[in-house]
């Protein structure tokens, strides 16, 4: 036997949040669920996410229609009860009404002024989108869209929802086509939109609130336009205003003028790292001059030794360079930072083969590395590790050049 359809009471009125009904069929297990005559619960569809709430003294933590039958999850084994009274989470539920109606008058004005129908709808926690495919609209384009939508929610039109045959939905201008073959129920927005929908919305225009495009996303040929209703767009809206402030604060300027100040600060930050890398760059060229003046000498090669402070490789090869490029040198070098590194280079002229040291670079533990004839480098654990390296590559250096005089 065909089991009997659920009957929705949120169709009849979207605005109610209580009701009872009768219990057809408990399944109990991993996945307790409840199966009753009618209900206010809304089964996730359509685009839009099910209702939540209390059954009883259980929660509906999700909502199916499996055929015609509408299925209660609930966070515990149903009540041994031949009825039930239930009450819809209504904040959740206004929320998604708001979003829903939004989203036909949205799509309605698409259509009407662009010629654009729309392709998809979601409504998720966080985010609201419909895709149109084509190109992206313009800026003027969207502009008209919003004019149009803030003029329909400002006359505040009814919004109302009958059942028709399927020779009477062929007869209406329905935007979006019915997905059923027998009883088709329509939404209109008075004299705008027609669409087969089964979803719950507002009573009137006026009740979406506010609508606000808050972003257009290129997805392959299609555009998903994000957008926010009601409760949402005004959160959004109180959040953006919170950060302009902010930053308007950290940048003592006007709003309309936060655009030009960040041009200006990125253009300065920009000049700030060209001069800081130049000075950096001429510091380490007296740094080495220091360095090799002061530097002890096997065979007139001149061996230093130095660990600086700072996590930036790109300075250390740069003071490699410098101590090396003059000439007879052989340095060992590295950075004591977050991330230690080591390196260990020579002169052209200094006939020592450098890949000889990788011996030395296995013995020591927390050491990783390797390299050529005239440079070796690597990262180490810690500063303990580097200075043991680097300790024993200078012994292993010294009898080197000893052995093999320049
Ligand atoms: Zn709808």
């Amino acid at each position: 036997m065909k089991p009997t359809p659920t009957q929705k009471l949120y169709w009849a009125d979207a605005y109610r949040r209580t009701f009872t009904a009768q219990v057809l069929k408990c399944e109990s297990g991993e996945r307790p669920g409840v199966v009753l005559n009618r209900t206010l619960f809304y089964p996730t569809g359509g685009g839009q996410p099910h209702d939540t709430g209390r059954l009883g003294s259980a929660r509906v933590i999700d909502v199916r229609q499996i055929d015609d039958v509408i299925v209660h999850y609930l966070d515990r084994e149903p009540e041994p009860t031949p009825e039930l009274c239930g009450t819809i989470d209504w904040p959740r539920r206004w929320d998604h009404m708001q979003q829903h109606s939004g989203q036909h008058l949205l799509s309605a004005a698409f259509v009407e002024l662009l010629d654009r129908p729309t392709i998809g709808f979601h409504l998720g926690e966080e985010t609201v989108t419909i895709d149109l495919p084509g190109p992206m609209p313009s800026q003027e384009e969207v502009d008209r869209v919003l004019d149009f939508v803030q003029a329909v929610i400002a006359e505040d039109r009814p919004v109302v929802s009958y059942q028709v045959d399927a020779e009477e939905a062929a007869a209406l201008p329905l935007r979006k086509a019915p997905t059923v073959s027998d009883l088709v129920r329509v939404v209109e927005i008075e004299d705008l939109d027609w669409s087969a929908c089964g979803g719950t919305h507002v009573r009137s225009t006026g009740a979406i609130g506010s609508l606000v495009i808050t972003r257009l996303e290129r997805r392959g040929s299609n555009v998903r336009v994000h957008f926010l209703c009601g409760g949402r767009s005004h959160a959004d809206h109180r959040r953006r205003l919170q950060v302009t402030q902010a930053l308007c604060d950290l940048l003592t300027t006007g709003v309309s003028e936060l655009p030009a100040s960040v041009a200006k600060l990125q253009e300065e930050r920009s000049t700030l790292q060209r001069t800081l890398r130049q000075a950096r760059s001429e510091l380490l060229a007296l740094q080495a001059v220091q360095m090799l003046s002061s530097a002890t000498t096997v065979g007139g090669v001149r061996i230093v030794r130095h660990i600086l402070d700072g996590d930036d490789p790109q300075a250390l090869n740069q003071l490699l360079r410098a101590l090396t490029d003059g000439g007879r040198c052989v340095a060992l070098l590295a950075w004591s930072g977050e991330r230690p590194r080591w390196l260990v280079g020579r002169s052209a002229d200094v006939a020592v083969d450098l890949t000889a040291l990788q011996q030395v670079v296995r013995s020591v533990d927390g050491i990783k590395g390797g390299g050529r004839g005239d440079l070796l480098q690597g990262g180490a654990a810690d500063l303990a590790a580097i200075e043991t390296l680097l300790s024993r590559l200078e012994e292993q250096v010294r009898r080197l050049l000893a052995e093999n005089p320049a």
